[in-house]
């Protein structure tokens, strides 16, 4: 298929943008994007970063208001992350841990158990958030058959939530729009409603009572699987899909107590909100939980290389150290020495510029700056907590009145989205609940880049409200 769309074609090093949008809307298959749309509009590259700013090809200045996607912790362009991959890469490139180990996994599986809250000090890792939602519910799933359990096998997670795309965890995610392609999916996963504040499932309640039904709700749906086929609970610190809802007061409080008082593992998913995204190494920490099992994967590496890490407390590994025991399941790329070698560097970026100091620091000015936003009239609400936020966009802010699904279509894909990136500002724009622009950007971010990000969110949703109402 020929390319009909009229381009710069600058001379940039390496192809032209003309050449590039040619060959990218031809070959590459790029993840949820409807790929139709190339024929018609060119596609998006990105060339180079450094600190919290990309450029496209032509050289455009943009701000990663996204971390990439809730990845690049320690910002772009560290030579020290380059360099540890490099020298890692030079000393041994791959090695399985299936059987025998290497020094990068080791040391970062025992720092990660220094950094881990109570006592999870047992590091399964895998190469990505999905094979780590993944590896915990057959974790579980194990345990509890080792421990002659064997009838728990189901999980309980959130109403929009999202927990990844293999086909496990695409059965934990909570959006319909994404499960129901691929149904059936695996059994035994149910949803309950998760802690939208701004327009809950139940209305009326103070946050503390909001905190104490949604927990109950939890607990209905342990006891009407029966809860001795319940094997964890998985929730998000704080759940990202819908758009940054934040825990009510009191709510893991009484989850954790739930779980306890059922036998259920308390599984917390933390691809984002670990490794100081909510200004401290790991979420539970925040919100003063403990889970059983901790996923994480994203910000562990600052993406300079792919991995995950499922965190495990010393009572789950019991059974699976008796002699003759194994956990039947592994992934090759699971712990590659090169990633673990960048995890260990990126670690030590974030304790040595105290990066999760800088997001406690700095987050109440984002939150004011996000909050000043509310005098423009279709911002409806905006919520989150450290360097990961949401603003909620609404036909009327007293009656939070909602646009159409051909509104909202035509504001999230025909406007934001072109309009944010023009202005230079990448962030992520968001239906799968109602509509949301979502920030979080790298955790070296500070009052130039709020300063940034104001400037273009204003004048962009000013024209998107002007356009709408
Ligand atoms: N769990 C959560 C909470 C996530 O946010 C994501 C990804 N956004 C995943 C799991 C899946 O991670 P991945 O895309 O690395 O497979």
């Amino acid at each position: 298929m020929g390319c009909q769309i009229a381009m710069n074609t600058t001379n940039t090093p390496g192809r032209s943008r003309a050449e590039l949008h040619e060959l990218g809307s031809r070959h590459l298959w790029m993840h949820f994007t409807q790929m139709g749309n190339y024929a018609t509009e060119e596609m998006r590259v990105i060339s180079r970063g450094e600190g919290c700013y990309l450029f496209d090809t032509e050289g455009k200045r943009y701000l990663d208001g996204l971390s990439g996607l809730f990845v690049v912790q320690a910002g772009h362009g560290r030579t020290e992350l380059a360099e540890a991959a490099r020298e890692q890469s030079e000393k041994l490139a791959y090695f399985p841990i299936w059987g025998y180990a290497h020094e990068p996994a080791i040391e970062l599986a025992a720092q990660l158990a220094s950094l881990s809250p109570g006592d999870l000090n047992r590091v399964f890792f895998t190469a990505s958030g999905s094979e780590a939602v993944e590896t915990a519910w057959k974790i579980a799933r194990q345990y509890f058959a080792a421990i002659g359990e064997p009838g728990r096998y189901k999980v309980i997670s959130r109403d929009v939530a999202y927990h990844g795309t293999t086909m496990g965890a695409l059965s934990i995610t909570g959006l319909p729009s994404l499960r129901q392609p691929f149904e059936p999916l695996v059994p035994g996963a149910r949803h309950v409603p998760n802690t939208n504040a701004y327009r809950p499932w139940i209305e009326g309640l103070s946050p503390e009572r909001f905190a104490e039904e949604s927990a109950l709700a939890i607990e209905r749906a342990i006891l009407s699987e029966g809860p001795t086929s319940v094997a964890a609970v998985f929730l998000e610190p704080l759940q990202n899909a819908g758009g940054c809802f934040v825990p009510p007061p009191g709510y893991f409080t009484l989850v954790r107590e739930i779980c306890d008082k059922y036998g259920v593992l308390l599984v917390s998913d933390e691809v984002i909100c670990a490794y100081g995204r909510l200004g401290h190494m790991f979420g539970s920490a925040r919100y003063g939980y403990v889970p059983d099992i901790i996923t994480s994967a994203k910000g562990l590496t600052s993406g300079y290389s792919p991995l995950g890490a499922v965190l495990v407390s010393d009572r789950m590994m019991e059974p699976f150290l008796k002699p003759g025991a194994a956990f039947a399941h592994g992934i090759t790329f699971g712990g590659h020495p090169v990633s673990c070698a960048v995890a260990l560097a990126n670690l030590a970026i974030l304790e040595n510029e105290d990066l999760c100091g800088n997001v406690l620091a700095h987050e109440g000015q984002f939150q004011n700056m996000l909050k000043s936003l509310l005098d423009i009239p279709i911002v409806g609400d905006v919520r989150g907590d450290g360097y990961f936020w949401a603003i909620e966009l609404v036909r009327d802010q007293q009656t939070k009145a909602e646009f159409s699904s051909a509104e909202t279509e035509h504001l999230i894909r025909g406007f934001l989205s072109p309009r944010l990136f023009e202005e230079g500002l990448i962030c992520r724009t968001d239906d799968r609940g109602e509509p949301v622009i979502q920030l979080s950007p790298p955790l070296i971010a500070g009052p130039a880049e709020f300063e940034y990000i104001e400037r273009v969110l204003r004048s962009v949703l000013t024209a998107a409200a002007e356009q709408l109402l």
